[in-house]
């Protein structure tokens, strides 16, 4: 896994950046302080950040106040060079770091509590139960000499009866030392039932009268780690609040009145100091506010930077609609509303003078590439070349095929660019590309390639995004000239609406939300693995009437040899039953094989086409109208409403058979049958991170969200779009955060680790 997966730090990190920045100063134009190449400095200053390893940057712009929080966690009482180690272990989830600071030891919240508050008399003690019981020692008897395996034993006792102490492997001398014959201690532990004796093994706490008073009766537990216990954990976290200062207020006064959230500080405190359950909850007021301080700090980060890349950096495509009027009339169909209203957005983007960066999405045949067809089109009537970049190389031939037609009915020219076009014939196409003959450009990663050049590159279009890097698409966008390429990005894996704000921030949005009409309804239906002999009866009576099925294989994570494996298995035996009508495609198989094997399976020759993943994208036949799933319980559920969008495109019934191995858990269930009940992409993956939980969805990191270290969806949903409206309202008023106010924002955005954008106000 990529270390950069790793960080907490989106400011600094391209991934984030992908799409507010250019990845070059424009071609032509010297470069200039008002034209600061601001990814350029980030990448810097990420450079710098990883060559320090979380120490002090040479360039700190660093608030004073904020010094002794980013100091290391070693300079803590009682952390030295091991433990602060074993702590990066703990605190690292979210930081690569191997050196704590005091700011991760207190983003490491706790995650229970400990009540010791239950003070019973002896007699009265409950086993099972946490007890806190004032006793007075009575006699110590130690295990035999050498005998390892009988307990020290101390008992104590109070007016009401006896209590015995349990220390295995006890040391005498220490155990004499706190429990004395004939002192008074308090003993916090839990009691067990011994036959008819009360014992407490390893009591938690053994304190005088005097020592009482400062224990924490409420106690915070944290996640643990080899060679962290819980004493040592909370010793260094109550060294690392008294660091916390009282920090001038960011957040208005009356928005804290109104929710009735603690300070920063007091915010912090009252986390590590739990009163009660209620304050572990993500609701609690003291973390609400620390997550709308996180939250706040990330949207005007995402405003900043978006504020300072895209203004003005585009150009306004001037477009005469002859292009997509003479498209329109040759297309078999009209386009629906949700079409219409997607393209009236995009060629107001185009046409405005701000670079265009624009998320299209829409589900598994939603029909976006026809949207993609006409922005092309726009973009070539205003002089301008466009490209097309595809995931797979299936679905970039899919889409030539369908421009190619439309190319020859209605007069500009296209060309197809994969790894596969080569010699004379690719030498021959970047000549026309690179001269302006060539209007619009379809290929895979081969677009990339340094010498593909572009006479004029006006629109880039990315479909389904989330498979290339960012390296990649800045690296596409970036081959416009003078200015960036406007950015369209398409995407079938509907990002949720709370993800969405995380990760793009303000980026504009189309959706399109009706469907094609005359689509007929997918069946799904969910079966245990155990109903086979069933399912491949149906398939027979299938197959004979002539329908053609899909059956996808597990999806072993992170092997795509067992991938492998289990397709093939699944391949062989399928053809024990069906014979030679049974196909395999799957990824790793060379592109000439893959095709022949998919071409079999549109030519009806096979019947079962068994397939790894690669399926999920592209793939356009018909008449297959059934699609097996097995192990459907290990996608993630977007992932399998994709894979379902592969049946369901013809005139027939289609349905969807979701194999499962049971048992399943509760939630397990409930997901499958989210998938059986809708086919509405959008409720399916809004549906799917309810049911998750924000942190596990398969594919946010795909879809290139941020991981907060506080902020956790959907519990803070609502609070994320209220920080989003506050950025804006924040930036529209004090663009350069100069009021009294906004200086103290800049100081949220430092605590936050937003650097790199709090740096473009001091430049801007
Ligand atoms: P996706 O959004 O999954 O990329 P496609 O663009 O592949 O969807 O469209 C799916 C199918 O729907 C294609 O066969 C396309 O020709 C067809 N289609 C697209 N728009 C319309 C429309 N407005 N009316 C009818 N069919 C349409
Ligand atoms: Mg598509």
């Amino acid at each position: 896994m990529p270390l950069q997966q790793h960080h907490r730090l989106p400011a600094a990190r391209p991934r984030q950046l992908s799409l507010f920045n250019r990845h070059k100063t424009s071609r032509g134009l010297p470069f200039t302080p008002e034209k600061p190449n601001v990814a350029l400095r980030l990448v810097k200053a990420e450079a710098l950040r990883r060559a320090t390893h979380g120490r002090t940057p040479v360039l700190n712009m660093r608030p004073v106040p904020l010094h002794p929080l980013f100091a290391k966690a070693q300079s803590l009482d009682g952390i030295g060079p091991k433990l602060s180690e074993r702590l990066a272990k703990l605190v690292n989830n979210t930081v690569e770091r191997s050196d704590p600071r005091v700011i991760d030891l207190l983003w490491n919240f706790p995650t229970g509590i400990i009540d010791r508050r239950h003070r019973p008399k002896i007699t009265a003690a409950q086993p099972g139960i946490i007890a806190t019981i004032e006793v007075t020692v009575t006699r110590h008897v130690a295990p035999p000499r050498g005998n390892r395996k009988i307990p020290y034993r101390v008992y104590c006792e109070d007016d009401t009866g006896e209590i015995e102490l349990i220390f295995f492997r006890g040391r005498q001398d220490y155990l004499q030392r706190v429990l004395p014959v004939g002192a008074k201690r308090i003993l916090s532990g839990r009691v067990e039932r011994y036959g008819t004796k009360l014992q407490m093994s390893h009591p938690d706490h053994i304190v005088t009268d005097e020592e009482f008073k400062t224990l924490q009766l409420i106690e915070p537990v944290y996640p643990l780690t080899a060679g962290i216990n819980s004493k040592t954990m909370r010793r260094a976290v109550t060294s690392a609040l008294e660091l916390v200062p009282e920090l001038a207020e960011w957040q208005e006064h009356e928005w804290l009145k109104q929710r009735k959230w603690p300070t920063f500080a007091q915010a912090l405190r009252r986390i590590h100091q739990p009163q009660e359950t209620q304050d572990l909850l993500p609701l609690a007021p003291a973390r609400q506010r620390l997550a709308y301080d996180e939250l706040l700090a990330s949207q005007l980060a995402l405003a900043l930077m978006r504020n300072s890349e895209i203004r003005g950096t585009g150009r306004a495509h001037v477009m005469d609609n002859t292009l997509r009027r003479k498209i329109l009339s040759h297309l078999p169909f009209e386009l629906t509303g949700s079409q219409k209203k997607a393209l009236q957005e995009i060629q107001a983007d185009m046409a405005g003078k701000d670079r265009m960066l624009r998320l299209l999405q829409g589900d598994v045949g939603s029909g976006k590439t026809v949207v993609a067809l006409m922005a092309m089109a726009a973009a070539v009537e205003a002089g301008t070349q466009a490209a097309l970049m595809a995931p797979t190389e299936v679905l970039a031939r899919q889409h030539f095929a369908e421009f190619a037609d439309m190319a020859e009915k209605t007069g500009f020219s296209v060309a197809l660019l994969t790894g596969r076009e080569k010699g004379k014939k690719r030498s021959t196409l970047l000549e026309q590309l690179k001269s302006g003959d060539l209007d619009m450009l379809i290929g895979t990663h081969a677009l990339f390639q340094d010498d593909v050049e572009f006479a004029d590159l006006g629109l880039a279009i990315i479909d389904e995004q989330h498979r290339f890097g960012v390296q990649q698409r800045m690296k596409l966008q970036g081959k416009g000239k003078g200015t960036d390429a406007d950015v369209l990005v398409m995407t079938a894996t509907p990002i949720p609406r709370t993800l969405l704000l995380t990760s793009y921030g303000d980026m504009e949005t189309s959706q399109l939300t009706d469907k094609p009409a005359g689509r007929k309804p997918v069946t799904t239906r969910v079966l245990p693995v155990d109903r086979m002999d069933d399912l491949l009866h149906g398939l027979e009576r299938a197959l004979t009437s002539g329908t053609q099925v899909y059956w996808v294989c597990p999806l072993v994570e992170e092997s795509e040899k067992l991938d492998l494996a289990a397709a093939d298995q699944r391949h062989a035996w399928l053809r024990g039953h069906f014979g030679a009508r049974v196909g395999l495609v799957h990824g790793r198989m060379p592109a000439e094989e893959k095709d022949a094997v998919m071409k079999s399976f549109s030519d009806g020759d096979l019947g079962i086409l068994v397939a790894t993943t690669v399926i999920e994208v592209g793939v356009n036949v018909p008449n297959a109208t059934i699609m097996v799933i097995e192990h459907a319980e290990r996608f993630g559920l977007s992932q399998l409403h994709q894979l379902r969008g592969r049946v369901g495109r013809g005139d027939q019934q289609s349905s969807c058979i979701l194999l499962y191995q049971g048992p399943l858990s509760k939630t397990g269930k409930a997901r499958l049958m989210v998938l059986r009940d809708s086919e509405d992409g959008f409720y399916i993956a809004e549906e799917d991170l309810r049911l998750r939980g924000g942190g596990e969805l398969l594919g946010t990191r795909q879809s290139g969200t941020v991981e907060f270290a506080i902020a956790q969806f959907p519990e803070h949903s609502a609070l994320l779009a209220a920080a989003r409206d506050d950025a804006q309202l924040i930036l529209t008023r004090d663009p350069g955060l100069t009021s009294p106010r906004g200086k103290n924002l800049k100081t949220l955005l430092y605590l936050f680790e937003r650097d790199s954008a709090a740096k473009l106000l001091r430049s801007g």
